[in-house]
């Protein structure tokens, strides 16, 4: 059985300011740099993309960006392309997050375009997935992760899940304060585990799936003890440097 190392990463949305970021990615460098066997990134708003990699180059702290545009580039006002993301050295992209989805009508083919752009480019995409509180009221949980994953294995291959980290992120618990029990959470990720396991069990073992909604300090341990959650994408609770330190220690084992 692989073993899968934990991933901790913050999304920071809309919300920063070079002072407090400074100070944030200060506060985290130095609180976790014994930190082993869990890897942190934080995916910040592009415009300190350049402040991120000059304050993180060389640690252990990756930073990466929370879209990306499926075109490699062309007249596409407003638009950021993959190659820019790497030439300020980002790691990782979030793609198909829910805010994109529901804000920005981002749907699974485009998900499954900047999916591919990502990696096609060589950055590790974050590929979000998860039901409104409609959907899982009307018990089609299942249904609507699946499709939204099956849209990217069908575009991109399942191998390409060798490269990517999942995030299951459940609509209602984004932002909301309200977090998935650990045996919810656990629920769905064995299913999506399982989805991939169907085509290829290799790339389902190693792949990290990170649970995202409402994490925080005092329910990270819970969640990040189920068998299939390999860490957490953490909105709100990545801007306060207590709060991420305590995330990230919890997801040491
Ligand atoms: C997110 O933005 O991906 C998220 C999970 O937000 P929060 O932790 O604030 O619910």
């Amino acid at each position: 059985m692989a073993i899968r190392s934990k991933l901790v990463a913050g999304n920071w949305k809309m919300h920063g300011g070079t002072l407090q970021n400074r100070d944030l990615l200060n506060a985290v460098l130095a609180a976790t740099a014994d930190l082993s066997g869990v890897e942190l990134a934080v995916c910040v708003p592009y415009p300190y993309l350049p402040q991120a990699q000059s304050i993180l180059e060389g640690t252990h702290v990756s930073w990466g960006a929370q879209n990306v545009s499926q075109h490699e580039k062309g007249a596409y006002t407003g638009e950021v392309s993959s190659s820019m993301l790497l030439d300020f050295g980002c790691r990782y992209v979030i793609v198909g997050h829910s805010e994109r989805r529901a804000l920005y009508g981002e749907d699974s083919h485009t998900v499954a375009l900047k999916f591919k752009a990502a990696q096609g480019a060589g950055l590790i995409p974050v590929l979000c997935v998860g039901e409104t509180l409609e959907q899982r009221e009307a018990g089609i949980t299942e249904q609507v992760v699946a499709e939204q994953l099956d849209a990217v294995v069908k575009s991109a291959g399942i191998n390409a899940l060798n490269t990517a980290v999942l995030a299951y992120e459940p609509v209602w618990a984004i932002g909301t304060g309200k977090t998935a029990s650990p045996a919810q959470a656990q629920e769905v990720h064995l299913f999506i585990r399982g989805r991939i396991a169907a085509d290829a069990a290799e790339v389902a073992e190693g792949l990290k799936i990170l649970y995202g909604g409402s994490v925080k300090a005092g329910n990270a341990a819970e969640l990040f003890a189920m068998p299939d959650i390999d860490g957490g994408l953490i909105g709100g609770a990545s801007l306060v440097a207590e709060e991420f330190i305590a995330i990230a220690r919890a997801a040491k084992d």
